[in-house]
């Protein structure tokens, strides 16, 4: 969840807040302190998390096309991007039935670069049943399965404000909105020191959203592409990807991340069938 994902630790943050629900006091201090979190910032965050939510982006279909418009239109907006409009891009997937993307940007400094990946698809809403037309509206959803019976270990959640439902909440709007005001806050600390020769030095930032990544993972496939064409047009190295999925943590007060990634190999089976009968076969 958004908020888990942003304080790294219910228990950390409940010792240094008390039961303050407020959402502006939600997000750690330690985190605020590295990224300068301004209460503006926590505000937009919020906004961002939410407007990506309502947009419904199943995955393997053409809704997938609604939410890359969003991001790009959002990351189009920023003051650094207007200024170095071939610095932002949308990567259209070749031959794709649904006209999918993978959206980038750029913030560019020195060689070694940082990418910042996520994927915009989501997993469908059919297991939502009844609920399906509250499915993106968290906070009606809530009220929604307060009427349900449900085992205690969901409805104790009911009561904490810091648990958000909703298809996409975890997995993964919100790693993509925080990473969004992440790049955000870099590009704004950027138009300050761009023309210094210094920045030269620093890290370039290469923000990736894909598509697809909940199905046959063409979005990251097709990224490869658009990586090594970067690579070579803006003379970058890549130097490590960090992906902000979701994460299970057994301990509540231990935030964790996972280094390295495992690999997928996906065999595709096709059996075709001839018409016949137990007792004459063709
Ligand atoms: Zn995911």
């Amino acid at each position: 969840m958004l908020i888990s994902n942003i304080k790294g630790g219910k228990k950390n943050i409940k010792e240094e807040l008390g039961d303050n629900k407020r959402m502006k006091k939600k997000i750690c201090r330690k985190w605020r302190l590295l990224m300068n979190w301004t209460d503006k910032d926590v505000h937009e965050l919020d906004r961002v998390f939410n407007e990506l939510i309502t947009i419904q982006s199943d995955t393997g279909t053409e809704l997938e096309r609604n939410i890359s418009k969003y991001i790009f239109s959002e990351l189009k907006s920023w003051k650094y991007f207007k200024k170095h409009t071939d610095y932002v891009g949308v990567h259209k997937l070749k031959n794709d039935p649904y006209g999918r993307s993978v959206i980038w940007a750029l913030l560019k400094q020195g060689s070694e670069t940082v990418v910042l990946m996520n994927h915009h698809d989501a997993v469908d809403i059919e297991e939502y049943s009844d609920l399906k037309p509250y499915a993106l509206q968290p906070k009606e959803l809530k009220r929604k399965l307060m009427m349900k019976q449900l085992p205690e270990a969901v409805t104790k959640d009911f009561h904490d404000a810091e648990w958000i439902f909703g298809r996409g909440t975890a997995d993964m709007k919100s790693g993509i909105a925080l990473q969004m005001m992440m790049l955000k806050k870099f590009s704004d600390h950027m138009d300050q020191v761009e023309e210094n020769e210094e920045s030269q030095k620093g890290r370039s930032l290469l923000f990736l959203s894909v598509c697809d990544e909940e199905n046959l993972s063409a979005g990251m496939r097709e990224a490869v592409n658009l990586m090594k064409n970067l690579e070579e047009k803006h003379d970058l190295k890549y130097v490590t990807a960090i992906n902000s999925e979701p994460y299970m943590k057994d301990n509540e007060s231990q935030p964790i991340f996972y280094e390295g990634s495992v690999g997928k190999t996906m065999a595709v089976i096709l059996a075709r069938g001839k018409k016949s009968t137990c007792w004459q076969c063709l």
